[in-house]
């Protein structure tokens, strides 16, 4: 082995051990100890060196993984439709070489649509509705295992515990994220300081925390809100729904699931950088907190020929904010969020 695969190899070795405890901290513990801009600078190195060494590539690489696990002192569910992660873009170039990969791969030159959605800064979660009740509630977990929090979920005051009208499918599962919009959250805080309990570092960390109790009546104290993005399981698979991803946000939001309303569509990667500056000089006044946006390919029908890779759909990217640079000391902690 040569000097150079050598060092890309221990140096792999490193990224992987160093991002499986971050990821261990974040997802387990709900108490990053790095901020994320970290964990993503790590990360890309990471791909950036799978990528130009793929004989040291393996499939548990956290590379290769959806971030999370399912905490064993919840009952485990698993997910009928696995529960991805999103692949980054972290600059415009990354989403323009988006773009072009979906035209490539679709053998398609026209002008691509997409959903342009603000990337909240929560917890991805799975509701599913049988016969229009809500009978069960998951968090993501690694994508194939999550942990069941229904009794939580149900305390959510924007989570309908049964959908409007009559025209829905038997079975369907309605994914989005939970979230503590900001002003809940310096309310929480400022009420921990009080108690003399645990401060948490971040809207997002709080909404985890609260979430994932085994107590379901300290979650229901706690402001938690929930915008759905997506559908995961719809069942039967005939059902008649939209051909567009936008269109079918809309057919959620008539059975009275909340939507974030600032969701919009876009035309081209050029509509997408248009809707992302929007989004970012609006960040800073928006309730909730979010980390960047989503752009989506809006057809179904192309979703599914873009199919997926190993942790993220290929038909979806998020693009990260820069990172916000003031330096936060929080219980034992300091870092740059
Ligand atoms: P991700 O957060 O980059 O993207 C996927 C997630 O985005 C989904 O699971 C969903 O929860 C969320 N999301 C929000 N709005 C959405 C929308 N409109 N449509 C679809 N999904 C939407 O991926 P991830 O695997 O959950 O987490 C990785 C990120 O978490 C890292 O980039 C890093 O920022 C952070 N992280 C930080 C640490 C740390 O130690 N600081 C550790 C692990 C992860």
């Amino acid at each position: 082995m040569s000097e150079s695969l050598q060092n890309a190899r221990r140096r792999i070795e490193e990224l992987r051990t160093q991002i499986a405890e971050y990821n261990y901290q974040y997802y387990v513990q709900d108490a990053p100890t790095v901020p994320d801009a970290q964990y993503d600078r790590d990360m890309q190195e990471l791909i950036a060196l799978e990528k130009a060494h793929p004989q040291l590539q393996s499939a548990s690489s956290p590379s290769q993984k959806v971030g999370g696990q399912a905490l064993s002192a919840f009952e485990q569910v698993t997910h009928e439709v696995p529960m991805l992660s999103l692949d980054n873009a972290f600059d415009e170039t990354t989403l323009l070489a988006f773009e072009k990969r979906v035209s490539d791969r679709l053998k398609d030159t026209r002008v691509l649509h997409f959903s342009c959605e603000p990337k909240l800064d929560g917890l991805a979660v799975s509701i599913l509705y049988e016969n229009g009740q809500l009978v069960r509630a998951a968090t993501r977990g690694d994508g194939q295992v999550g942990e069941n929090i229904t009794a939580n979920v149900r305390t959510i005051a924007n989570v309908p515990l049964s959908l409007r009208g009559t025209n829905w499918p038997e079975r369907v599962e309605v994914r989005g994220e939970v979230f503590m919009p900001k002003k809940g959250f310096e309310k929480l805080n400022e009420q921990q300081k009080q108690a003399g309990a645990k401060v948490f570092a971040n809207p997002r960390n709080a909404a985890a925390g609260s979430l994932r109790q085994l107590d379901s009546k300290i979650t229901a104290k706690r402001p938690l809100m929930f915008y759905a993005y997506s559908l995961g399981l719809v069942s039967p698979s005939d059902f008649s729904l939209p051909s567009l991803h936008s269109q079918r946000l809309e057919t959620l939001a008539q059975w009275g699931i909340p939507l974030c309303p600032d969701i919009d569509t876009a035309k081209g990667a050029k509509g997408c950088l248009d809707y992302y500056q929007l989004i970012l000089t609006k960040r800073d006044n928006l309730p909730y907190d979010i980390d960047g946006v989503v752009f989506k390919v809006n057809d179904i029908e192309l979703q599914q020929q873009l199919g997926f890779v190993a942790r993220a759909p290929r038909w979806a990217i998020a693009q990260k904010f820069p990172a916000q640079e003031e330096v936060t000391r929080l219980l034992d902690v300091e870092f740059q969020v």
